[in-house]
């Protein structure tokens, strides 16, 4: 595997993007990481992965700073899964060109939009800037964080006219969504996280049955009982997030906050 630190490495290794596929991370590199690095391993030839802890999509400092990194793991897990390349920029690398930044339309300020302010603008900046640099056909991004991907591929995918696919969820065995930040939870957490996570896709299974299920007391009974602020409890459709949309795909989406780490899911 070759580690790129910068934009000059990375032209110099890479001339041709035809069969590239393109996976951005945060690091943390788990499960979640890998099936995305899979997919896009068996639709292409080659695979680059980037590790870049983007400042500019925290609205908390602290959050940033806590971010859970381990570099040293994730390169040698990326190393056995036999990826071909890593871009592992600085900040300044990222960021010392000028260029648009992004705003979101009042109709796009919903979910993680509506309750981390500022957060899609930075997504989208730095993937923009991504984009820019590592010009693949082929982005791989996860449903975990399914308002992102849809974002990404309404804006940034026409911009560059890429393909840009949702690749599952993956799960731990007890059913609650890998990510970097449940590195974060303690064990209780973790237990607690578990048991709303298999609560949720209960919920989401009834309401295949039952539409009219009232959400906002399902919100005030899992707030209650698992000690947890939830910032939003949503059915949404797949397409355009339409609340409480049940004539096409929709989801489950939550956001909650657990002994001061800020979790999302869908179901
Ligand atoms: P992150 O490093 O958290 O920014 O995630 C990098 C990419 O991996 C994003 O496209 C995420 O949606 C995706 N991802 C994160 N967790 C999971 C998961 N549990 N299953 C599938 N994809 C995931």
């Amino acid at each position: 595997m070759k580690i790129l630190k910068n934009v000059f490495e990375l032209n110099k290794a890479i001339k041709n993007y035809k069969n590239v596929g393109f996976v951005p991370t945060m690091g943390g590199i788990h499960k979640g990481h890998e099936s995305l690095i899979k997919i896009s391993q068996k639709n292409n030839r080659e695979t680059i992965v980037s590790i870049f802890v983007n400042p500019t999509q925290f609205n908390q400092k602290k959050d940033f700073k806590n971010y859970p990194r381990n570099i040293k793991n994730d390169i040698s897990i990326l190393r056995k899964l036999k990826v071909n390349y890593l871009f592992l920029p600085e900040v300044n690398e990222i960021y010392k060109k000028k260029m648009k930044k992004f705003k979101l339309k009042k109709n796009d300020k919903i979910l993680c939009a509506k309750h981390r302010k500022g957060h899609f603008e930075g997504v989208l900046n730095v993937m923009n800037r991504l984009l820019s640099i590592i010009k693949s056909k082929q982005v791989f991004m996860g449903e975990k964080d399914f308002q992102q991907y849809l974002l990404v591929k309404r804006i940034l995918g026409k911009k560059y006219k890429i393909n840009i696919f949702s690749c599952p969820t993956i799960r731990d065995s007890n059913k609650i969504a890998l990510s970097t930040r449940n590195k974060l939870l303690k064990k209780s957490s973790i237990k607690t996280a578990s048991k709303i996570a298999i609560e949720l896709d209960q919920l989401k299974k009834m309401s295949l049955k039952d539409k009219l299920l009232d959400l906002s007391k399902c919100k005030y009974n899992l707030q209650n009982k698992f000690k947890i602020k939830i910032d939003y409890l949503e059915f949404r459709d797949e397409k355009k997030l339409k609340l409480n949309n049940f004539n096409s795909d929709y989801r489950l989406f939550i956001a909650y906050h657990i002994n001061g780490v800020r979790l999302i899911d869908n179901f």
